[in-house]
């Protein structure tokens, strides 16, 4: 069935704003006790104590079931506002309402449906799940900020607030987020305590698919708890498990990844680099990037599924091709499903969008990426490049709501000469093809 069929003949016959997200899949972030129903609504509180006696709430909050009755009366929630926005745009544009229910069962979304418009406020067991345990991690890239790095923090607790910029509306560089993670890793946090009891109970059977991201997942000793049960617990669960990892960690770590994947049903690792060399670890401080490289191809052999999300900003353009280039011939040798990857374009802090940059630069890139098309690919990275390529020779703004290109130019440059004083780092020798543009900025 395609799209608009399945919108009209599953969606519409409920109301014109269900949407299956809102019951079978949820963001919960355990260290601040936050939780959405997909990453396009904003977070919500989840009650630290009522979520003690019943883990469900992890999910099941009430601002969630409010949601829930709007849609069955096909009003709709205000934080959904990405997807209205689109389906505004015309009866034949589909809104991400359609991809995040087009993955449950028709016999699921008609139960979210007709127990909700009931006005019964039965909780439900989530389908797809991503959590974060806390935000600890090795690594402060540029893009990132010190809501999910502990790395991040450091840097603003020893040298003070990014100055200067005028762009950030949200604040990325001036504070290190405390209210992002309220426990230390000692501590006793009653958002980890009843994820598991949830898992242990129930959740372990219903749960197709539990992604889980950081920080760096594999820091955490959570992550190592919830492994350790699937050992001891052999068959018990089917959920595939997916984890956002920079793999940058150490290598006995990298080495209990390996090993731990003996014991799980199945294992994804998705892993972040859009560059090569020193402009890879210029991006992304803390990375090593041919170790980051040896411990993609040591998952791969070990009958780990990788992914290499490729975050692409304005440093990466230079030598974003080459790295597409490594892994391609890399496929050659050890086949093709080795490091799929996807092109997700960053526009927030929109200062480091790549639309800043030269119109030369980007079409330089632009050409590099269409002989990648001359490769074998897989569909969904061809559609990912083409879409690339596009957005380079055309679009000129990061978002609606960004800033004029003066301001933008103003943060970049204020923004990479406080990163270079403070990670010891020089902006004009690692990209020798964008310092002529930077020092006329
Ligand atoms: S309606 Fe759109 S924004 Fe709201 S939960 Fe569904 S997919 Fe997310």
């Amino acid at each position: 069935m395609d799209d608009l069929e399945f919108k009209q003949t599953v969606l519409d016959t409920k109301s014109a704003s269900f949407c299956g997200a809102k019951w079978y899949n949820a963001t919960v972030w355990l260290g601040s006790g936050m939780t959405t129903s997909c990453h396009h609504p904003l977070p919500h509180k989840i009650d630290p104590i009522e979520v003690q006696s019943n883990p469900k709430l992890l999910h099941n909050t009430p601002e969630k079931k409010a949601q829930r009755a709007q849609m069955c009366a096909g009003e709709r929630p205000s934080g959904c506002e990405y997807c209205w926005k689109i389906e505004d745009m015309g009866p034949e544009y589909v809104s991400d309402r359609i991809y995040k229910s087009k993955i449950y069962s028709e016999e699921l979304l008609n139960d979210g449906f007709r127990t909700s418009n009931a006005n019964d406020q039965s909780d439900f067991n989530l389908r797809t799940l991503e959590i974060s345990f806390d935000r600890t991690c090795n690594f402060a890239c540029s893009y990132c900020n010190p809501a999910f790095s502990t790395t991040w923090v450091k840097d603003i607790k020893n040298n003070g607030s990014y100055t200067d910029l005028v762009s950030d509306g949200r604040n990325h560089f001036t504070h290190v987020h405390a209210e992002n993670q309220l426990f230390g890793l000692n501590e006793y946090n009653p958002y980890i305590e009843a994820f598991f009891k949830w898992w242990e109970s129930d959740l372990h059977l219903t749960l197709q698919e539990l992604r889980i991201t950081g920080g760096e997942p594999i820091m955490s000793p959570e992550l190592w708890r919830l492994f350790e049960w699937f050992k001891e617990n052999v068959d018990k669960s089917q959920t595939k498990l997916a984890i956002n990892s920079n793999l940058g960690g150490k290598p006995e770590l990298i080495d209990r990844l390996v090993e731990a994947r003996t014991h799980l049903p199945s294992l994804d690792v998705y892993t972040s680099c859009e560059s090569t060399g020193i402009q890879a670890e210029y991006i992304r401080d803390g990375l090593n990037f041919n170790a980051w490289w040896d411990n993609i191809c040591k998952l791969h052999e070990a009958n780990i599924d990788t992914h290499c999300m490729m975050t692409v900003n304005a440093l990466c353009l230079p030598t974003l091709p080459d790295l597409i280039f490594k892994i391609l011939e890399a496929r050659q040798t050890v086949g093709k499903d080795f490091a799929v990857f996807s092109l997700n374009i960053l526009r927030f802090p929109s200062f480091q969008s790549c639309l800043v940059l030269p119109q030369n630069v980007k079409d330089t890139c632009a050409g590099r990426l269409k002989h990648i098309l001359l490769w074998d690919l897989h569909e969904f990275e061809r559609g990912q490049v083409t879409r690339l390529i596009e957005y380079l020779h055309t679009v000129e703004k990061p978002h609606n709501e960004a800033f004029e290109m003066p301001k933008l130019h103003n943060d970049f440059k204020q923004f990479y000469q406080q990163y270079d004083v403070r990670r010891n780092k020089n902006f004009e020798t690692t990209f020798p093809e964008l310092k002529d543009w930077f020092n006329t900025l």
